[in-house]
């Protein structure tokens, strides 16, 4: 008997500026997930594939510190023009450290500090994020090749160690 790894919880259509895309929920019995992806997915085809971690700094009050909204909002481009793709937004506020370890980096950063070491002074590690998630949500949707928009390594290994076929999607 094989037990489902992910649940749907709710489906829809979205109308954005980029064109009509779906909208899922998904959850795995530990975190929640929220997949924006074209109306149809040929998966006999790669899929194209952004994981995004939500970003509030970035995605509502435009920080110019982090391209998060810029490289959603072209990836969200792409697949409305070009089809079959699916962007993956985890819960995964400052690398997953969480919005006030996020904002008491700000300062450190001021100072001069990177974000990793930022992190680091506070107690936090330099990158929390888990992408365990993802490989299941592509088993549910039947997504076996995909097409990475992003050179993230722990992204990669994730997709390749779920014997997801994956390369690295590059821009003619
Ligand atoms: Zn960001």
């Amino acid at each position: 008997m094989t037990s489902p790894l992910v649940f749907q919880m709710a489906e829809g259509n979205l109308q954005t500026e980029f064109g009509k895309l779906k909208v899922t929920i998904y959850n795995d019995g530990q975190v929640e997930a929220t997949v924006l992806q074209t109306l149809e997915l040929n998966t006999s085809q790669p899929v194209h594939l952004r994981i995004q971690s939500t970003c509030i700094t970035g995605h509502y009050f435009n920080s110019t510190e982090c391209n998060c909204k810029e490289d959603s909002d072209s990836f969200q481009n792409y697949i409305s023009t070009h089809g079959n793709g699916l962007l993956i937004l985890l819960n995964q506020e400052g690398r997953a450290n969480g919005n006030v370890a996020h904002i008491a980096s700000q300062k450190l950063k001021e100072d001069g500090a990177t974000q990793d070491e930022a992190y680091m002074r506070l107690g936090f590690p330099k990158d929390s994020r888990d992408y365990s998630i993802v490989p299941k949500i592509l088993a549910n949707l039947g997504v076996m090749q995909c097409l990475l928009h992003s050179e993230n390594e722990r992204k990669l290994s994730t997709l390749q160690k779920s014997h997801i076929h994956c390369d690295i999607f590059k821009k003619n």
